[in-house]
Parts: C-alpha cells; structure tokens; sequence
C-alpha cells in the first residue's frame, strides 16, 4: 500500500479537528484524554478535560486528590472505574517511576486502566514509539479496506488487524498516523450509516469502495439483551436538606452518592405506611449502562420528622459542590 500514509497525514495534516488534547503531547495530558475518550464522546468530553487538567495539573497532584474530590471531578461522565484507575496509577507513577510515565509499550501495562490500546496510544502520541493503536474507529477503517468479513469482536481478528495496522504506520509520523486512522473512522468512514468514500482520502486504496460492503462491514455479533432491573428511588426531604447515602464500594457505581433506592417498583400507598409527609411521585426515567437498564420510579418525600435512616442530609447546594451524584440519580436531583 505504497502511499497510504503519506494520502492519511495529508488528509489529518488538513482537516484534524482542533482538540484540546491536541495542543500540545504531554503523556499526562496524552493518558487523561485516552482514558476519558474510552467510553465517553469528544464533544463531552472536552469540558471534562479542561476542569480536570485546570485542577490536576499534574501525575502527582492526581495521586494526591482526595478521592471525593476526584469522583466530582468525574460526576457525569460514567465509568467511574476509570477514574478510580486513574489515580491508583498515578500513585505508582509517584512511587515506582519518578512521577513519570515510562516510555515504554509493556511497562505502561502494568499501570492500572493501561491496557494494550492505552499503552499504544500513549507511547505513539507521546512517545513516537512505532505502536499500532486499534479502537473501534480503526477496526471498521481497516475491515472496510480489507473488505474482511472476519468477525472484529474475536482477539484472533483484533490481532490481525493489528499486524495490518502495524505495516501501514509510518514510522516516521506513528503518533500523528494512529491519531488519522482514529479519525478517519470518526469523521469520514463513519459506523451506522454510509461512508463518505467520495471525500476520503484513502479510497484508491480501499476494496470496498463502491460495494454494498462499504456499509455493511465490519462484521460483528449482536449485542446481548442488557438485563432490566426495576428501581425505586426516594428523594427525601427534611427542612431543605436531602439525604444521599453512599454506594457499596465494590459494583456499579461503587463508591458513588445516591437518593435511597430500593429495589422494585414501590407503591405510594406502601410509602404512605413507612414514612410521615407528603409524597410526590416523580415518575419514571431510564438509565443505561453497559449491559444493564435501570428502569426506576422516582418519589419525593417531604418528610415531617428526619427518618433515622444512614446517610448525610444536604443542602442542594453542598451536593452540587461536594458530592458526585451519578446521572441516574440526578434525573430526580430538580424535581419538585
Ligand atoms: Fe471507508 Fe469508504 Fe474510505 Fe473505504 S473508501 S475507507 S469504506 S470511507
């Protein structure tokens, strides 16, 4: 494929999005992005970025965050693990590497959260180490190049396409070549939908082109059914201060705030004999994680006297500023 890169650098060099991650290639700066870019979408994530980068300037003022303040910091964006990882990193960072990320492909993925994808992202951004970096932008460029119908979900296809992807990379330009190939699948050959092979710069190179396959690869298997579970969510109200309790430390949003939530779906009549107050009910919303649904029914108790039940009452305010209350509870956070 004599001149594929050099056809994908011109297209980036001309047309990359402008990304604060992209000002400059600091590898703290290269592994917050990565990390945050995982399961959570540019336009998102960019504000995020910016808050987090202002307040932790540094791999050593991450490992020292309260960790309060770190899931604050993350509130909203889900995936919390990541940002519990993020730090656990940071603290070996400190501890074993001087406060700096090792350039190095295999020692990054000793670091908690750093996985083959990271390291390679990391390394070629920040480093320029010769690493393909495989997402699923890249899967789809490349089974749609190859015209594969290889299933991208199996290590064994991965792998392959890693090994392609490995070829084409331009040694000279790995950072900027991995950076391409990303956007290529982000802004032109595009999932759900058709490609705009008319404006991409790698279409004389492409086996798809012009075939049904353009759109229909990459092949992958269904997803499976997420689980639903029904939820009901207490919103309960003492002389304008809320109560929120903590969440298991282990599990979905582990050590996150919540309203007290139980399970099923509760009727306000079963509320009217537990609790004295009024009852609003808040009707019902939908959360969706990875593999599971949450289809909760929210109400709002205005209590007479404070229930004894564990937890800390806040103020509305002292919860916005103080405590990371995940987006599913915050659906009933305002309503009144
Ligand atoms: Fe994707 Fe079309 Fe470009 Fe092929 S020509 S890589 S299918 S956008």
């Amino acid at each position: 494929m004599d001149g594929f890169s050099a056809a994908l650098l011109a297209w980036y060099d001309a047309h990359q999005r402008i990304l604060p991650w992209r000002e400059n290639t600091d590898p703290y700066r290269v592994w917050v992005s990565e990390i945050m870019l995982q399961q959570t979408r540019v336009t998102a994530a960019i504000p995020y970025y910016e808050r987090f980068l202002s307040e932790l300037p540094s791999i050593r003022a991450l490992a020292e965050v309260d960790d309060d303040r770190l899931k604050k910091l993350w509130e909203g964006l889900g995936y919390y693990s990541r940002a519990k990882n993020l730090k656990a990193a940071a603290v070996r960072v400190v501890n074993e590497f001087g406060g700096k990320l090792p350039a190095d492909f295999k020692v990054l993925q000793i670091l908690p959260g750093i996985g083959e994808y990271t390291a390679s992202a990391i390394g070629s951004i920040a480093f320029g180490l010769p690493t393909p970096t495989v997402d699923g932008n890249v899967l789809r460029v490349l089974a749609r190049l190859r015209r594969s119908h290889a299933d991208i979900s199996k290590p064994q296809t991965k792998r392959a396409f890693t090994e392609d992807a490995a070829t084409l990379l331009d040694p000279a330009r790995p950072g900027d070549f991995n950076q391409a190939m990303m956007e290529l699948g982000a802004m032109v050959c595009l999932p759900n939908g058709a490609p705009l092979c008319d404006v991409c710069p790698v279409r004389s190179f492409c086996a798809s082109r012009g075939t049904e396959d353009a759109t229909a690869l990459p092949v992958k298997p269904e997803k499976p059914a997420r689980t639903v579970k029904q939820l009901t969510v207490l919103v309960l109200v003492h002389e304008n201060k809320m109560l929120i309790r903590r969440r298991p430390e282990s599990g979905l949003l582990a050590g996150m705030w919540e309203f007290p939530t139980c399970e099923g779906h509760q009727k306000k009549k079963e509320l009217e004999q537990e609790f004295e107050g009024s009852i609003t009910p808040l009707g019902r919303k939908t959360h969706i994680f990875t593999h599971i649904e949450w289809h909760m029914i929210g109400f709002r108790i205005t209590c007479e006297k404070r229930p004894a039940l564990p937890g800390v009452w806040v103020t509305e305010e002292e919860l916005s500023s103080q405590y990371a209350l995940p987006v599913a509870f915050g659906k009933y956070r305002h309503m009144k």
